[in-house]
């Protein structure tokens, strides 16, 4: 049945015909995510948002019945086109579900629904003394979404991604039933873990609309080290030094120059070092302010062993702010002229190879790639630019990017799999990577992905055609 009149209005006696859009120009903003390019748009039939779970279960069962195809939208801040909806089908927003549901000091848990944001889940951590550590970059992503893409962000490389904090999903499953996964215990050994195969499945195998997550004591103190290095490879080079000492600083990030003075230029400020092409910036928590300044130190020594120009501690948090300012403002920053944000997962001693190969690429093709990462998890973010790159300002388009940025994607991704990395560390696959999965899991492994599908979603309904083709 197509999403006519008729099922509208079976869909507004669920969820009200305030959540319900159809009107054009209020379609248009759920049409894409974050993705670079116009590519991928597609403007759905209808926005349903419904604001109970129980409302989440009756319009899935909707679709169900009726074979239109669902989408489920968080914060839409996803760079992997991946709450695209199908042609034929609609976007689910979770958007109403966002209520903390409970917050409990004492377990150090919170439960909240799908659509809470990142910043509430901040806020309502704080509230409680405690703290969520898993921080991708944009707090408008909403607990769903950040589950179902397994979300990463800088301070993976000590506290993990999203799916070490998940204890519990609420999840409605392809038919419309509720189920319960997980729960707020700490271990479980109970045979398959369906949670965990939610975690990551772009809203393709059962829609989210509660997450229970682990929360950790606040960090008593924090510091943020920079260091200017003569080359990326130097700066890359000193970080298993730097972790072989036993501190896991909660972040190691590099950034090339050239991104860099795309970012001061753009939130006016200035990045304290200006020496070489690549700087280091190294964040350390710890229960304490002695303890901490003394781990800063020690590895301020290594950095200085390991060739850097200068060292910066930020003691203040107004200049720890400033720096991470700069530093969270690279992709706005490059995104006027950027066709695509790589997220590609290298084992860390590969980091090096992967950024020279990406180097190599610039010359080959003639256009800017401005990288930078996560340096100490792999996690490296190379931007591919449709337009030249200079002296921190973008400049004229280049005539014939579209070849190029085939070309280089398809270059980075066979070096990715060389290196025995994966293609997506955080961002997932959406549809713009759907189509070099096989290339790097092989032909078994996404077979069984298609089973697994097949079993929890037998009609095919769930966010179709989104990771592999159907
Ligand atoms: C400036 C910027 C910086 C970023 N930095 C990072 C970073 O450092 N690390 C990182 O990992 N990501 C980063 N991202 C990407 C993005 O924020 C994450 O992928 C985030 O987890 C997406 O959450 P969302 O709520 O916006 O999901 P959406 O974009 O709405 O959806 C993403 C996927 O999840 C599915 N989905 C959404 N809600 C549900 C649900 N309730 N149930 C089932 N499926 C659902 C969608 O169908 C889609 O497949 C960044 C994005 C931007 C714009």
């Amino acid at each position: 049945m197509p999403v006519d009149k008729e099922w509208l209005k079976r869909a507004a006696d669920i969820v009200g015909a305030d959540g319900i859009l159809v009107d054009p120009s209020d379609l248009e903003s759920y049409g894409h995510d974050e993705y670079a390019l116009q590519t991928y748009v597609q403007i759905p039939k209808a926005v349903v948002k419904p604001s109970s779970e129980e409302q989440v279960g009756r319009i899935v069962g909707l679709c169900a019945e009726t074979g239109v195809p669902i989408t489920p939208r968080g914060g839409g801040t996803g760079l992997s086109a991946a709450c695209v909806s199908d042609p034929a089908g609609i976007v689910l927003s979770l958007e109403r579900l966002n209520k903390i549901v409970e917050a409990d000091p004492k377990n150090h848990v919170l439960t909240v629904q799908a659509g809470v944001t990142l910043e509430q889940i901040n806020g309502a951590a704080e509230e409680i003394g405690l703290f969520f550590p898993p921080h991708p970059g944009d707090e408008s992503a909403m607990a769903g979404g950040m589950v179902a893409t397994n979300a990463g962000g800088a301070r993976a490389v000590k506290y993990g991604t999203i799916k070490r904090f998940v204890l519990g999903l609420q999840v409605v499953l392809a038919s419309g039933q509720i189920v319960d996964l997980g729960g707020t215990f700490m271990k479980a050994s109970m045979g398959y873990s369906l949670m965990d195969l939610m975690i990551g499945s772009e809203g393709t195998l059962g829609i989210i609309t509660r997450v229970t997550l682990a929360l950790l004591p606040r960090p008593g103190s924090i510091q943020t080290l920079l260091a200017p290095f003569a080359t990326v490879a130097a700066a890359i080079e000193s970080v298993p030094a730097i972790l072989e000492r036993g501190t896991i600083p909660f972040a190691v990030e590099f950034v090339e120059r050239s991104a860099i003075a795309c970012a001061e230029r753009l939130v006016d400020k200035s990045w304290p070092a200006h020496q070489g092409s690549a700087s280091l910036l190294l964040m350390l928590d710890g229960p304490d302010e002695d303890l901490v300044l003394s781990q800063a130190e020690a590895i301020g020594e290594v950095l200085e062993a390991k060739g850097a120009l200068d060292i910066f501690l930020a003691e203040s948090r107004e200049r720890q702010e400033e720096i991470l300012g700069i530093r969270s403002m690279i992709y706005e920053a490059l995104r006027p002229g950027t066709a695509e944000l790589f997220d590609v997962c290298v084992p860390r001693s590969q980091i090096a190879g992967h950024v020279e190969f990406v180097h190599s690429l610039e010359e080959k093709y003639g256009v800017p790639l401005p990288t930078y990462g996560h340096a100490a998890d792999g996690n490296v973010h190379t931007n591919f630019m449709r337009t030249r790159v200079e002296a921190g300002m973008l400049g004229e388009e280049i005539p014939d990017w579209p070849m190029k940025h085939e070309a280089v994607r398809g270059e980075i991704f066979d070096d990715v799999i060389r290196r025995k990395g994966i293609i997506s560390g955080e961002h997932g696959i959406g549809l713009a990577k759907r189509d070099y999965l096989i290339n790097n899991l092989g032909e078994t492994n996404v077979a069984l992905m298609r089973s697994i599908k097949k079993a929890l979603d037998p009609r095919g309904i769930l966010n179709p055609g989104k990771i592999f083709r159907l």
